[in-house]
């Protein structure tokens, strides 16, 4: 940490310092692999009764209203701490969504059990035609009295076979642009009709599933925001999705994977010219701790962040930051399980490969830099008439 600290934020730190100390349980400190919902959710649930699960959330909805300053620390002391990571579709995604868009009723239904674990959710936007290209959806949905009716197939969807809630886009309607006549709507995973199958990943887990719906009957209240106008909701959800990936938070991991990895290795064993490419990429990752502040104040105060571009800048540092990881362990990398070195849990290989996922949920990274090019540069886009 090279900033500057008030004494009321450093005050904050040590209190957060001394409670993960004694809180954080010893068989999830620095686990390689993102830890299953039965194993995790009772951290994410201490988490909570602490009122530390939701910094970015407004107290008047539960949440903390942490300063960004604070959620920085937050993340800092909880990478120094090896506390386990979990998928936050229901904190990061359709929560922070629900307080802006959601109606009363949504909020009263779903903040809550978000807030407490006691819902878990999952994002079902991707199909298998439809990624890059999300707008050619092709699940559809039927208004049938005061019913919507859905039939289609999502895929990629994380925890999908976890999850109790889905929170989705459907074709309500397929005249005019792709973008019209898409429907954001929430979905009870116990509703009839819907079937699960879990997708194993490179890293080797099963985090996300199919998710097939065969005449799902979902009430026309759980619509958010209106029928066929969707899209605008869902671009929102992905802004502060980016926004999200892009706080400091993995590369804060990967960095104490980092100097776990050195600590471990003798000094005459290090590659040549590691300390400096090991102080460059702690200056990366303060670079990306001051894009993630400014871009969190940002949005504090309603104004655009550039979460293109922080989710772009903190994938590139993370994966810079653990192919360093396995430069230093040099052969050992080749090893797939963890290893344990004193207090430290060294792993070369599998927060690498967890890592790919960076560049590819929430938009890839060629989708983020199409992104910039165009509507932040003003370039034109390729394959354009001119
Ligand atoms: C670990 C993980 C978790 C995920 N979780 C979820 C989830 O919970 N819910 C959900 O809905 N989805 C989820 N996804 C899906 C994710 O959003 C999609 O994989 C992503 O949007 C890319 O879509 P695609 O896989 O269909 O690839 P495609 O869109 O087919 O892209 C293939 C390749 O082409 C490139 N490409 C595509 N279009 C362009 C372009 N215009 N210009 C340049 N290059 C381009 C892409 O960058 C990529 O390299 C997850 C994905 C991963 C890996």
């Amino acid at each position: 940490m090279l900033r500057p600290e008030s004494a009321a934020d450093a005050a904050f730190r040590h209190e957060v310092r001394d409670w993960l100390a004694a809180h954080v349980p010893e068989a999830l400190r620095h686990k390689t692999f993102r830890p299953l919902p039965v194993e995790g959710m009772p951290w994410y649930r201490a988490l909570s009764q602490r009122g530390w699960i939701a910094p970015h959330w407004p107290r008047t909805h539960g949440g903390m209203g942490a300063s960004p300053v604070q959620q920085v620390i937050l993340m800092e002391e909880m990478a120094r701490a090896g506390t386990p990571d979990f998928p936050t579709q229901g904190l990061n995604h359709i929560g922070p969504m629900l307080i802006a868009r959601g109606t009363p009723a949504q909020q009263q239904r779903h903040l809550g059990p978000i807030l407490a674990g006691d819902a878990i959710w999952c994002q079902g936007y991707s199909e298998p035609g439809a990624g890059s290209d999300l707008a050619s959806l092709r699940t559809r949905a039927e208004v049938r009295g005061d019913t919507l009716v859905i039939n289609g197939h999502k895929i990629w969807t994380t925890w999908g076979h976890h999850a109790d809630w889905m929170f989705a886009l459907v074709r309500t309607a397929s005249s005019g642009k792709p973008q019209h006549g898409i429907t954001f709507v929430l979905i009870d995973m116990k509703t009839p009709g819907i079937r699960r199958r879990p997708i194993r990943t490179i890293a080797g887990d099963e985090e996300f599933a199919e998710v097939f719906l065969d005449e799902v009957v979902v009430p026309l209240e759980n619509v958010v925001g209106e029928i066929d106008k969707g899209w605008q909701v869902a671009t929102a959800v992905l802004s502060e999705e980016r926004l999200r990936i892009g706080a400091p938070a993995q590369a804060l991991r990967a960095l104490e994977r980092l100097r776990m990895m050195l600590r471990a290795t003798p000094a005459e064993r290090l590659p040549p010219g590691v300390h400096e490419a090991v102080a460059l990429a702690e200056v990366e990752v303060e670079t990306l701790v001051a894009a993630y502040l400014e871009a969190a104040e940002a949005t504090e105060q309603g104004l655009a962040a550039d979460s293109s571009y922080l989710k772009l800048l903190a994938t590139d540092t993370v994966h810079r930051l653990l192919e360093l990881v396995r430069q230093v362990a040099g052969p050992a990398a080749a090893l797939r399980d963890a290893t344990r070195h004193g207090a430290d849990l060294l792993d070369a290989t599998e927060m690498f490969l967890q890592a790919r996922r960076l560049g590819i949920y929430g938009g890839s990274s060629e989708v983020q830099r199409n992104i910039i090019a165009t509507r932040v540069l003003g370039l034109p886009v390729a394959g354009a008439k001119p």
